[in-house]
């Protein structure tokens, strides 16, 4: 063994401990020394899960270079506040408020009397273009780090949610990374068959789109694009993830929610090989929030959705009842996220605050592989 001494890692926006399950998944020996987050109920799941791990209910921008210099760290993960940066959020970019802590790590990496080895940041897709992005890379170039930049979703790795993610792993010279780095962001993970490839997907003959029944406010793109990801055989089912326990009366649909939003759900039935991304209004919002699955087969989503405009509420009702629509189960979207079984909440943390934190939260396979990857000689 060429290292037996265990890393130090530094998890800052920790939220519900996302960064700790994948850096467990990745067998690298380290420990988390300290995560640092503010939000009190992300923080009581934190504490929940891992008991014994120091946890800092603080602000980054509360804590000072010598509380930082005491922590002694060899790494970062970070998954800083996205919302600056999202398409739908208001992308203040660095004049947003919630930016300040970032570039207050940025100010301070230089300054720290032990630079960390590795640093592993995690933000939305869009990061790639902010301001922020060239400060962190300016900031890494300056303190004498390589660095490789990626967009990945779970997708790659055979997991039936997409999850667009960017991903920056750096390395502190004189250390390099294990595979030839690019100045080009990698889309998926490097010399790997991406499962995301449109090379290798079968296109559906015209014969099959001809029988295409058109039905809700999709185009034919749309269709053709779920399809096709239901088509990928190297990506798992869905009903691998599903939980056939529960009592699923909770996550029904309600009738309201049915007649307003039939026409712009997503939805997957538990032979699909997709769903899309899972975000913080899940369970609440439903509009382009996460999928919701057809739990009842007996009857055909299409011929319900292709009759739907000629009834009346009542019988549209009646119609929508039978698929059994319902919300995927937190348990089922932590599973999706490649949270362990052993991952659960406390007792009062109510339906909405958990589709919240795991809307907030990453794909632990991902970060796992990315972390291996950035320790990898
Ligand atoms: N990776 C985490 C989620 C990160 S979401 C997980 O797996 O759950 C971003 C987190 O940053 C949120 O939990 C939010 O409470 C926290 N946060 C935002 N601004 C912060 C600040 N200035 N100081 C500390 N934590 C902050």
């Amino acid at each position: 063994m060429e290292n037996m001494e265990r890393l130090r890692v530094l998890e800052l926006y920790s939220g519900i401990g996302g960064m700790h399950y994948a850096l467990k998944e990745s067998s690298v020996p380290a420990e988390v020394v300290a995560a640092v987050d503010v939000n009190t109920t992300a923080n009581q799941i934190y504490k929940h899960n891992f008991p014994t791990t120091q946890l800092l209910p603080k602000t980054i921008e509360g804590m000072t270079l010598q509380d930082f210099d005491r922590l002694n760290f060899d790494m970062i993960l970070m998954s800083p506040p996205c919302q600056p940066f999202t398409r739908i959020g208001l992308q203040g970019d660095v004049a947003d408020p919630r930016t300040k802590s970032f570039l207050y790590i940025l100010d301070l990496l230089p300054r720290l009397s032990k630079r960390p080895r590795f640093i592993l940041l995690e933000n939305v897709k869009g990061f790639e273009s902010s301001a922020a992005r060239d400060a962190l890379v300016q900031t890494l170039r300056e303190c004498d780090y390589s660095f490789q930049e990626f967009l990945i979703s779970p997708t790659s790795l055979g997991i039936p949610n997409s999850r667009l993610r960017y991903f920056l792993i750096a390395k502190r010279a004189p250390e390099t990374f294990s595979f030839p780095v690019s100045t080009e962001i990698i889309e998926g993970f490097p010399m790997s068959e991406s499962t995301d490839s449109p090379h290798n997907h079968p296109t559906s003959s015209a014969s099959e789109r001809e029988k295409t029944i058109m039905f809700k406010l999709e185009t034919e793109e749309d269709l053709e694009r779920k399809r096709k990801q239901d088509s990928r055989e190297s990506v798992r089912r869905l009903l691998d993830f599903l939980q056939e326990e529960e009592d699923m009366e909770p996550y029904l649909l309600p009738s309201k929610t049915l007649l307003r939003y039939a026409l712009v759900m997503d939805i997957v039935q538990p032979s699909s090989r997709r769903s899309v991304c899972f975000t913080k209004g899940y369970g609440h919002y439903v509009e382009g929030t996460g999928s919701v699955l057809q739990s009842c087969m007996d009857v055909d989503l299409e011929m319900v959705f292709k009759s739907l405009d000629q009834l009346s509420e009542e019988d549209k009702l009646k119609q929508l009842l039978q698929l059994k629509l319902r919300y995927f189960t937190p348990r089922e979207i932590s599973r999706l996220m490649g949270f362990p079984d052993h991952f659960t909440f406390p007792k009062h943390i109510s339906f909405k605050q958990q589709y919240r934190v795991l809307g907030n939260s990453l794909n632990v396979h991902v970060v796992s592989h990315l972390i291996r990857l950035m320790v990898a000689k």
